[in-house]
């Protein structure tokens, strides 16, 4: 990774290009995920590149979704892998019973497998994705990216796929199962289509959600149903679009 000083107000965002790039350089991020990154980077900048109050309510909701969860899976791409390494294992440690399971939207065979590697290396174990003879397909979806592991996505109620194709959100939705995603674009159709969009950065919002999910470890049931239902997302988004549009 290229040495990114201090002292440029914005080094995080350049840091995050950077493992991108790495990411690239390492066979698990598409050239097309550096196109993705670049449009995310640009709301990140309309949005101050900070975490505002909706995605706040969002990684709530999003904690109390996969706390009320039976089965709670996060689907990684390549995009996740690269910029999330350490986010996702922190996941891993503090939440035994999530499942991670690389699904990739420029399918590639060798590319899950070195996602799955380097996920592996990076301490999180038993991650789905790469065994095509137990997999099922998702309906309404065309591509390779249909294919769900039978031990994660398969059978999972809440599936979290940051960084998701607007199709496979929705194919997710129309499943049945409940969708959290992080999007900073409120306007994408994976935003508008899941069932709550955490419209923050990756690597910002993840170790948030990891901390609600350990204060969220024993609440009641109850409370953490209340608290989905209550819910609004369409709201959320609403006011992530005026903070954009007022930089802008
Ligand atoms: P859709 O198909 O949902 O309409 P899209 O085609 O605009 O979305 P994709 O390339 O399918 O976009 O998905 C990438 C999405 O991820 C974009 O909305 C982009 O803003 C967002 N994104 C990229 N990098 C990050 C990041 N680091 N954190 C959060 N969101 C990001
Ligand atoms: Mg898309």
């Amino acid at each position: 990774m290229t040495d990114i000083p201090d002292s440029p107000p914005r080094a995080a965002s350049l840091r995050r290009r950077e493992l991108v790039v790495d990411g690239v350089r390492l066979g698990i991020t598409s050239e097309a995920g550096l196109i993705a990154h670049g449009r995310g980077e640009a709301f990140d900048y309309l949005l101050g590149e900070r975490t505002h109050p909706f995605a706040d309510s969002a990684l709530e909701a999003a904690s109390a979704l996969i706390r009320t969860a039976v089965h709670p899976v996060l689907s990684v791409n390549g995009n996740v892998a690269a910029l999330a390494t350490r986010e996702l294992r922190r996941l891993a440690d503090e939440n035994p019973e999530l499942r991670f399971e690389v699904n990739l939207f420029h399918f590639a065979e060798e590319r899950i497998r070195r996602i799955v590697d380097h996920l592996t290396a990076a301490g999180i174990k038993d991650v789905l994705g790469s065994s095509p003879g137990s997999t099922t397909r998702l309906d309404g979806l065309e591509s390779a990216r249909a294919r769900m592991d039978d031990r994660g996505i398969a059978q999972a109620d809440v599936v979290i796929v940051p960084l998701e194709d607007g199709d496979r959100c929705e194919a997710l939705v129309a499943s049945g199962r409940k969708v959290i995603t992080v999007d900073l674009n409120p306007l994408s159709r994976t935003s508008q289509r899941a069932t709550v969009t955490i419209v923050d950065e990756l690597t910002r919002a993840l170790p948030r959600l990891a901390d609600l999910l350990s204060e969220d470890r024993n609440a009641p049931q109850d409370e953490l149903r209340a608290r989905t239902a209550g819910f609004d997302n369409a709201r959320g988004l609403a006011a992530a679009e005026r903070a954009i549009r007022e930089t802008a």
